[in-house]
């Protein structure tokens, strides 16, 4: 059986059947939920995973992935980017400042930009590297203390500052809900933060919520284990 990208289903590594599989996914909540498949981005969240099982979704035409830390997408991606030319890389996880540098140079956009420390130092590296990356604040909607994001109570300012003190261009929000949540409320949250910031992107939804995501105006969805599958003992 072929697929679109035509190829054959039977000579392909399960990845690429995944893959196919989340794209349909995406399609029919985009169709439910009344939006165009072509306003959300399907990030492949390859964490953990090496170069053997990230080259067959790339194959599969799959071109923008995401990494959460900064050490672990530098080992890999620099040699499959060689490769691959108009591939895009996503920081999803939490940076830190000392390696600002380095997320600048090897990433197009950041996910986590959720302090003034953070918004100074990867707005410092973007104009020393002349490279403008696609940034997005991390609201931590949940308000958890053990959770990155700046809090609820200080987002509108955050933003403000971002642009203002820092000259960030801010693309949009991201977060993560708690995890015995339903998550609905806290995209309903982060749709509102935007839309009252006048931001148009929207980074959330995972594996397990990311058709509620889109229903609720997720524009980039982060999904790692649906494509990959589960990923051996690590933490996110
Ligand atoms: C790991 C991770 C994901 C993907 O999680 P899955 O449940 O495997 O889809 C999404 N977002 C962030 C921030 C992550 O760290």
């Amino acid at each position: 059986m072929a697929c679109k990208l035509g190829h054959k289903h039977s000579m392909n590594p399960p990845q690429h059947k995944a893959l196919h599989e989340v794209r349909k996914r995406i399609e029919s909540a985009a169709q439910s939920a009344g939006r165009k498949i072509g306003e959300i981005t399907l990030i492949a969240v390859s964490k953990t995973f090496g170069a053997e099982d990230i080259l067959p979704v790339l194959q599969a035409g799959q071109t923008v992935f995401g990494e959460n830390r900064v050490q672990e997408a530098a080992g890999k991606w620099p040699n499959i980017r060689a490769t691959a030319p108009g591939l895009e890389l996503h920081l999803i996880g939490p940076l830190q400042s000392n390696k600002a540098a380095d997320a600048v140079r090897l990433f197009d956009a950041v996910h986590t930009i959720d302090r003034p420390r953070i918004a100074q130092a990867v707005g410092a590296e973007m104009a020393r590297q002349a490279r403008q990356l696609q940034l997005f604040i991390q609201v931590n909607t949940g308000d958890e203390k053990q959770k990155a994001g700046i809090s609820v109570a200080s987002a509108d300012s955050f933003i403000d500052d971002c642009r203002t003190k820092y000259g960030l261009q801010i693309s949009g929000l991201m977060c993560i809900p708690p995890i015995n949540d339903v998550p609905d409320k806290h995209f309903e949250l982060l749709a509102t933060i935007a839309r009252r910031n006048d931001l148009k992107h929207l980074s959330m939804g995972m594996s397990g919520d990311f058709e509620a995501a889109i229903n609720l105006g997720a524009t980039h969805v982060r999904v790692g284990s649906a494509i990959f599958g589960t990923r051996a003992g690590q933490s996110r």
